[in-house]
């Protein structure tokens, strides 16, 4: 007993991470997130029939994928309303040329609400899919529920956005439902290379997509985990100099995914993150994708375990067993836990510097220790060097180096995997940075 009390003590003396500390402005907004609104929301898009691709230009006031997208624009400017001004909602448009897989061009037209941070520069992406399938992805009047895939995760936005857009951030946040993610994450490609040409700052996207049901197909049930999922390697690494510095575990995207493992347990009480250290699941993908192939990290939320008689499935009973994408199936408290564990990671992420810039790892001489730099960071008032043995997946020791852009650890190099990361007055942490070694005479 005397032992166990004083090892969390002894952790720290040794530079052990310690758990983040709950801000209770993060706390009030994880806590407003309503179960009801996210029950409501989904009744809602579920009751536009279908919200195919392809039910464009059929779509009425009440059915079809535009009536889905012109509600979701609604209750976005609804929101807006108590932002101060903050917040715009925007539709990105744009008319898809016929491809292989598709019978004609098709109109697509994501919802994208901005929030506009205290501080220019960093962009933090919340995002989701509105469109739907029901296993024949270009019938557009065929019923198409999608409450699932991805009703959840675009209630899920909805909610985050109306729990935080009454407090301000640093940094600017997206509330993004995408268009066109079942035909080839059409939308969010578009959208993502908007904001590339723009040259837009994007630090983080979290990417919700099937987040509301917890009865997988195999009778497996995880209510209390999320996964996530994150890209090893940014696009365009080079394999053999990532090799050889053996920096393939520490992309901008698994930085994320380490962050929001840690944060979400903080405030999400009994809820955890399981790390899935791969891009998306096989034979399948996500919007995530689009902004990893722009070159900004993301990150993929995804419930444990999916039942895949009720994905893409035409709304059907065979043999006894009810097939399709229906709204009896999802776990509403589920739903709210996910959508809490996002306004935790966000509001962490959004209110916090942005991770240190240009983080470099100086190779001077044969040494003990490690040398790392970096570019300051607006709001920062001091850094953390953090780091980890290389066959560890998360990182394990932390020192506080103070307000300075050069420090040395008495921690080897050739040993351990280092990072360095910014924190504000406040405690408020950005995500890691790895340095990336730079030899020097
Ligand atoms: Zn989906």
């Amino acid at each position: 007993m005397k032992l166990l009390a004083v090892l969390p003590l002894v952790a720290l003396l040794l530079g052990a991470i310690p758990a983040p500390v709950r801000d209770p402005q993060i706390a009030a907004m994880v806590d407003a997130v309503s179960v009801a609104r996210l029950r409501a929301d989904e009744a809602k898009l579920v009751g536009f029939g279908t919200r195919n691709d392809f039910s464009e230009t059929s779509s009425t006031a009440t059915h079809g994928v535009f009536a889905a997208r012109d509600w979701i624009r609604a209750q976005f400017e609804s929101i807006a309303k108590s932002s101060d001004g903050r917040m715009s909602v925007a539709l990105d448009t744009y008319v898809q040329p016929k491809t292989a897989r598709t019978p004609r061009a098709v109109t697509e037209s994501s919802v994208i609400a901005t929030l506009r941070g205290d501080e220019p520069g960093p962009i933090y992406i919340m995002s989701s899919h509105y469109d739907d399938c029901n296993g024949d992805c270009t019938n557009g009047t065929r019923v198409a529920p999608g409450a699932d895939d991805n009703g959840s995760g675009t209630a899920a936005v909805l909610e985050a956005a109306r729990v935080m857009v009454p407090h301000h951030f640093r940094g600017t946040i997206v509330f993004a439902t995408f268009d066109g993610e079942e035909l080839g994450l059409w939308g969010s490609q578009h959208y993502a290379d908007e904001l590339k040409q723009q040259g837009a700052h994007v630090v983080a996207d979290l990417n919700d997509d099937i987040v509301g049901n917890t009865h997988g197909g195999d009778g497996s049930r995880e209510p209390h985990v999320i996964r996530v999922f994150s890209q090893a390697l940014p696009l365009g690494a080079d394999p053999a100099r990532v090799n050889l510095i053996g920096s393939e575990n520490d992309s901008p995207s698994r930085e994320i995914a380490r962050y929001v493992g840690a944060v979400i347990p903080a405030y999400v009480g009994g809820f955890t993150v399981r790390q899935i250290f791969r891009a998306d699941r096989f034979l399948r993908g996500g919007d995530q994708e689009s902004f990893q192939a722009d070159g900004f990290p993301a990150i993929r939320f995804v419930e444990p375990h999916e039942n895949f008689t009720h994905q893409h499935q035409n709304v059907r009973v065979e043999r006894g067993v009810q097939y399709g994408d229906l709204p009896q199936f999802l776990d509403y408290a589920y739903l709210a836990n996910a959508t809490r564990a996002n306004v935790a990671a966000l509001a962490s992420l959004a209110l916090a510097p942005e991770p240190p810039r240009d983080a470099q790892l100086v190779m001077k001489r044969l040494g003990y220790d490690s040398t790392l730099r970096w570019k300051p960071v607006s709001g920062a008032t001091s850094y953390e060097i953090v780091w980890r043995a290389t066959d560890a997946a998360q990182w394990q020791h932390v020192k506080n180096v103070g307000n300075v852009t050069q420090a040395t650890v008495a921690v080897s190099k050739d040993d351990d995997i280092l990072g360095v990361r910014a924190v504000d007055a406040k405690g408020h942490r950005s995500y890691v940075s790895y340095p990336l070694p730079v030899r020097e005479r």
